[in-house]
């Protein structure tokens, strides 16, 4: 192999658009206007009929999204928050900012994805205090949200769905988040809709909370200058809504792209020391391709050796860190989500990877003699 193989690239995102990302830019900077105007405008309402929700609204990161939403439902101090340790540590920092406290629920053992059995024991053991539920459509990967939906309707939980790694992706035909009454996005570069910059949205079909969510944007401005109710500031600004507007239009080709390099993954490793998923993966948008091996870290390092870009996702648990390690959050052993840090590790993954890069990267591991244990 001749050339390095990164693990994602944002620049060849730009590349692959550039003279209409561009024209957007050069056009939203003459316009003079550049916070929240039409731009954002026009981009929330392609974006919400993409998804197949009714309302969008732009945000100015993905962690902000989530804190929003919850906070339109008015989620705050003193209230539980069921999710999972197995996230992007925002999923957790978003809950707290609304002075609320995580829950985690363990993961079940073959995506790394909530298990809504978890979601069903925190409800029996903690009543009403848990105030809603967010499931994480991690790696591009639903939720099972036909469970999760039947398990918050009967405690009449309102569910959040964090979908910053999801964009597309759905469960038995339908789109992750407009299942439940928020979908939360990330516009951060890597994600499968990355702008030049941070971003975020939320989509919900509920007009009553996407006025409460945009308030909540903007000082709580129901008109300018007056604060009906205490918000913040969550705005999202014109180049970057110009530039998400241009990359959505290829977001469905992107994820296609995406499935195409699972399928070499999926068919290509062969190698008794890496499990690869090769069940169902309908309505999966691949963020990430992940692999699980017992000698990851030796696995990781040998692709190294070769200049093939792998990250792992994540290599500790959210409740494994300092920060949020109290006992509190975890009132349950989350066995599989420890036992997931260890063995998780993403391969190169982008809607531009050439094909022939995603052979090398199988030809790379199934030739990879693992060390004796
Ligand atoms: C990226 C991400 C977020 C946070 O999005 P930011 O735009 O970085 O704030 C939240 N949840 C998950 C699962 C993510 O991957």
């Amino acid at each position: 192999m001749t050339h390095p193989i990164p693990q994602c690239s944002p620049l060849a995102a730009y590349q692959a658009q550039a003279a209409d990302i561009d024209t957007a830019i050069r056009e939203t900077l003459a316009a003079g206007r550049y916070v929240l105007g039409p731009r954002v405008a026009e981009f929330e309402a392609r974006f919400a009929q993409w998804i197949g929700a009714t309302h969008g609204l732009g945000l100015a990161n993905g962690t902000d999204a989530l804190e929003i939403a919850l906070r339109a439902l008015g989620i705050g101090a003193g209230d539980f928050v069921a999710t999972t340790s197995m996230s992007a540590v925002a999923t957790a920092v978003a809950i707290r900012k609304t002075g609320a406290s995580p829950l985690f629920a363990d993961i079940e053992p073959q995506h790394g994805l909530i298990d809504p059995v978890g979601i069903e024991s925190l409800l029996a053991s903690h009543g009403g205090r848990i105030r809603a539920i967010v499931p994480v459509h991690l790696y591009g990967r639903c939720a099972d949200m036909d469970a999760i939906m039947t398990i918050a309707n009967r405690y009449g939980v309102p569910v959040v769905e964090d979908c910053a790694q999801a964009h597309g992706a759905s469960w038995n035909g339908r789109t992750a988040g407009t299942f439940g009454a928020f979908g939360s996005f990330s516009f951060y570069p890597t994600k499968n809709l990355g702008a030049i910059g941070d971003g975020g949205a939320v989509v919900t079909s509920d007009p009553d909370l996407r006025e409460r969510a945009r308030l909540l944007r903007e000082y709580g401005w129901k008109t300018r200058y007056i604060s009906d109710i205490e918000g913040g500031n969550s705005r999202l600004d014109e180049l970057q809504a110009g530039v998400l507007s241009v990359k959505l239009a290829r977001l469905h080709d992107d994820n296609m792209a995406r499935r195409r390099i699972a399928q070499v993954y999926r068919e290509g490793l062969a190698h008794p020391g890496v499990e690869v998923f090769r069940g169902d993966d309908t309505g999966h948008v691949y963020h990430q391709f992940v692999v699980l091996s017992d000698q990851r870290d030796a696995l990781h390092a040998h692709l190294a050796s070769l200049e093939i870009g792998a990250l792992v996702h994540y290599p500790a648990a959210i409740h494994q860190q300092p920060a949020y390690a109290c006992a509190d959050y975890a009132p349950m052993p989350l066995p599989n989500t420890e036992r997931w840090t260890t063995r998780v590790l993403s391969l190169p993954m982008y809607p531009q990877m050439p094909i022939a890069d995603a052979k090398c990267v199988v030809d790379a591991i199934n030739a990879w003699s693992a060390p004796a244990r």
